[in-house]
């Protein structure tokens, strides 16, 4: 059994990350420059944050930060955006996830150009990773296929399961998958067999958001085990859906949390930054 190690590999991609800003900056005369907006002080929204900047900095980025009170209005907001989206020098705009309750998401969401769309959740990218033709990534899922492929196993006809379907881990983690050719199941809240289903997994991945949810008697032997969740458990640990200590006995390779899926989600972000900035400045990649 293999422990996927999320750090290690995001840093990999990190690292690839600065070689190309480097030499785009002295090839270029510029490095990505992404716009990241906060609004209100919810503790967890502000880690998230701090740890983004931190990976700009890391790769050598040009970051923006705005830290908008509570109390921002949607227009407000909305004319922040539309500045962000007129404003050439820059390259990606990230608006943090929860707003306040008088915030529209969708709306705000939707008034990102989606070519800055660095979290791809604008319809347009969303509809271009479904026809598979898009360079803003689904950063989570496409953190977990960096992370599948780490193990160098091919997943060309075999089984993918993904238990959860929400629009920004499940769904997408689906048409990453069936893109490469991978047989895709869907599970959901209302599956029937669930078990059953998971147990004939090759590669099973986890977007729950329950502690414990996948226990060993729903993985195959040799499976590739990839565990989306975060949660607390009733000690208050961090820990994922994947009840790791059982699960890692019988998996051919797994994720751990923290330090799997995690670490990948922010290095995505950061190829998204990247692949904006070149795309948006008709830069041919080298
Ligand atoms: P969500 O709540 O939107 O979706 C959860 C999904 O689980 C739903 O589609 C639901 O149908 C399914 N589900 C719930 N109960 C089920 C059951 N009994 N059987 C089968 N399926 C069931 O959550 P989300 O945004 O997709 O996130 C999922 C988890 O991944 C959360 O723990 C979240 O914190 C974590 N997450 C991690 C990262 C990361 O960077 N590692 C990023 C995003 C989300």
């Amino acid at each position: 059994m293999k422990i996927i190690d999320g750090k290690a590999v995001s840093l990999k991609v990190k690292d690839e990350l600065k070689e190309q800003t480097k030499r785009l900056a002295q090839e270029q005369g510029f490095v990505p420059c992404l716009a990241v907006i906060i609004v209100g002080e919810d503790p967890a929204s502000q880690v998230y944050v701090s740890n983004k900047k931190k990976a700009c900095e890391y790769i050598g980025y040009k970051s923006l930060g705005f830290e908008l009170p509570e109390s921002t209005t949607q227009q407000e907001l909305l004319e922040l955006i539309e500045k962000l989206n007129n404003d050439d020098t820059v390259d990606g705009i990230l608006c943090q996830l929860p707003l306040p309750k008088h915030i529209d998401e969708e709306t705000i969401l939707n008034a990102i150009d989606y070519d800055k769309d660095v979290d791809a959740f604008h319809p347009t990218n969303v509809g271009k990773i479904m026809i598979g033709n898009y360079h803003m990534l689904p950063c989570t899922p496409a953190g977990v296929m960096e992370l599948i492929d780490s193990t160098g196993v091919s997943l060309e006809g075999k089984n993918a399961v993904v238990i959860g379907r929400s629009n920004i881990v499940g769904k997408p983690m689906s048409m990453l998958l069936l893109h490469r050719n991978a047989t895709v199941t869907i599970c959901h809240s209302r599956t029937a067999n669930l078990k059953e289903i998971c147990a004939n997994a090759d590669i099973l991945v986890a977007a729950v958001g329950k502690a414990g949810f996948v226990t060993e008697d729903m993985v195959k032997e040799g499976a590739i085990v990839i565990d989306v969740g975060i949660n607390r458990n009733a000690q208050g640990k961090l820990c994922g859906d994947v009840d790791f200590e059982r699960v890692k006995e019988k998996a051919g390779a797994i994720t751990p949390v923290p330090g799997g899926c995690g670490p990948m989600t922010i290095a995505m972000l950061m190829k998204n930054t990247y692949n904006a900035a070149v795309h948006r400045r008709n830069v041919i990649d080298k």
